[in-house]
This record gives structure tokens, C-alpha cells and sequence, in this order.
């Protein structure tokens, strides 16, 4: 299939600044819906608001556009209605942890069949560089001039906790990794996690002289390492990249479609 079927192109130019890192991954997203076959009709895109929930405009796939943070809940009305549909939902860090995060730790506990990618980088961009949950301690923000004082939380240690059954971390800089990640997400029948660490250049890194869209990537680059590599063990103060949990659980609609096949036998 070619891409300008996976995109609606009356809707480009995309909106994000040069260097952003949401083309990369809304790239590898079509990428990867093109290598599995899927018709763009069984796709369903459902985001939230933020410079990330845009990518919603721009696949040729059913979508809704909703509001800051509700994106899951949604997504879920509409998985649990058509559950034959593959429903991705991709959100900012803010989007996903701040308003939204009760909606996403309760999407992880049920186990429902969506895949959530959260787009972390680490600012809101959209409203003008204030910090999020995923800042952390030290970063300079619109809101932080003097530095942030929170401190920040791990995305993959919150979904594993509130018991996703697919965790992943994955950055804009590691493409081929991404794409499978991806792919196996897309795949897993169940609640799928997927974080990736994206560049944000205009506020993020500009504010926090961090430099441009290839300074941010290569410190994707040299901040992380593979789950289980020589690289890792030897430096444990990298962030770990990889697949943190794949496990089979019982999937929501097929446990709610149970309830309502005992009701009516009764
Ligand atoms: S503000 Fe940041 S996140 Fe938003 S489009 Fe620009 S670079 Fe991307």
C-alpha cells in the first residue's frame, strides 16, 4: 500500500517545528501499519490536545481529536463498542500523566486492548513550555525560570505497576527499534504502553541550552541503553530501552462480552 493511502495529505503541511520528533514517530507508525497489512478502515486513532495529539489529523484512518487527557476513556467507549477495530492512542507526557493520568493508570489496571504511546518530551509544547510530570527536578521551564522543584516519575515503572500487560520504552533516535516495538505493541492482545522520547527543540531545548533536534537525539543516543546490554550494566544510571513487560492476560472486551453472554443465558 502506498503511504498517501496511510495519510491525509489535504492536511499537510503538519503543523510541528523543524526537528520535532512527533514526524519520526507518526513515520514509523506508518511504517509499521503498512508491513502489517492493515486496511486503514480497521484503524482507529484517538488523541488528546498537544503539539503529539495532532498526529490524529493526519492518518487516513477513523479518528477523533477530544479533549486534554481524556483521550483513553474515550478510546475505551470506542474499543469496547467496536472491538474489532485497532485502536491507538497516541498522548504528550503532559497529556498522558498530568490530566490524564488516573485515565491512563485505570486503562492499564483493566487491561483493555489499546495501544497508548506516550510521546514523552519531558515539556508542554503546544500552551508555551511549561513543565510536566516527565520534566524533572532542575528543568528550566516558562513556568520553572528559576528550575523545576518536582520531581518527576518513570512512565514504564507507573504502567507496570498499574499492570499493563505490554511496557515499552523506545526513543525518536532508535528508529528500527521503535518500528518493532511498535509492531509488537500493535499486536499484543491487551493493554500496550509504548513510551518513546521525543525532541522537542523549540521549548525544550532551546530553553534548557540543551541545543537543537540533533543535539536531543544524539543524547537519546548516549543517555540510554538496551535492556540486558554490557552497556547498561555497566553504567546503570542510563535510561533502559526496550520491552519491560509482553504477558498474556485476560482482555477486557473479551471478559466484558463473557459478562454479557452469562446475563443471557440466565
Ligand atoms: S513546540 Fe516542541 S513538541 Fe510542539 S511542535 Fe514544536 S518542537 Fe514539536
Amino acid at each position: 500500500m502506498a503511504y498517501t493511502d496511510l495519510i491525509r495529505e489535504r492536511f499537510f503541511p503538519h503543523i510541528w517545528c523543524p526537528g520535532c520528533g512527533h514526524g519520526v514517530v507518526l513515520n514509523s507508525l506508518l511504517h509499521v501499519v503498512d508491513e502489517l497489512g492493515l486496511d486503514p478502515r480497521s484503524m482507529c486513532m484517538i488523541s488528546g490536545i498537544g503539539c503529539s495529539a495532532r498526529i490524529s489529523g493526519y492518518v487516513n484512518f477513523h479518528t477523533m481529536h477530544t479533549m486534554h487527557g481524556r483521550a483513553l476513556p474515550c478510546a475505551t467507549g470506542i474499543k469496547m463498542s467496536k472491538p474489532e477495530l485497532n485502536v491507538i492512542v497516541p498522548m504528550g507526557d503532559g497529556d498522558a500523566m498530568a490530566i490524564g493520568g488516573n485515565h491512563f493508570i485505570h486503562a492499564c489496571r483493566r487491561n483493555i486492548d489499546l495501544t497508548a504511546i506516550v510521546l514523552n518530551n519531558r515539556i508542554y509544547g503546544m500552551t508555551g513550555g511549561q513543565y510536566s510530570p516527565l520534566s524533572g527536578r532542575g528543568i528550566l521551564a516558562t513556568t520553572a525560570p528559576y528550575g523545576s522543584i518536582d520531581n518527576d516519575f518513570d512512565t514504564v515503572s507507573l504502567a507496570k505497576g498499574a499492570g499493563a500487560s505490554f511496557v515499552a520504552r523506545t526513543t525518536a533516535f532508535h528508529v528500527k527499534e521503535m518500528a518493532k516495538i511498535l509492531k509488537k505493541a500493535i499486536n499484543h492482545k491487551g493493554f500496550s504502553a509504548v513510551e518513546v522520547m521525543v525532541q522537542c527543540p523549540t521549548y525544550f531545548g532551546r530553553k534548557n541550552k540543551m541545543g537543537g533536534a540533533i543535539d536531543l537525539l544524539k543524547s537519546y543516543r548516549d543517555n540510554t541503553a538496551p535492556l540486558g546490554s554490557k552497556k547498561l550494566e555497566e553504567n546503570p544510571e542510563l535510561i533502559p530501552r526496550g520491552i519491560f513487560v509482553d504477558e498474556e492476560r485476560p482482555e477486557y472486551c473479551e471478559e466484558y462480552a463473557n459478562v454479557i453472554a452469562q446475563a443471557n443465558e440466565e
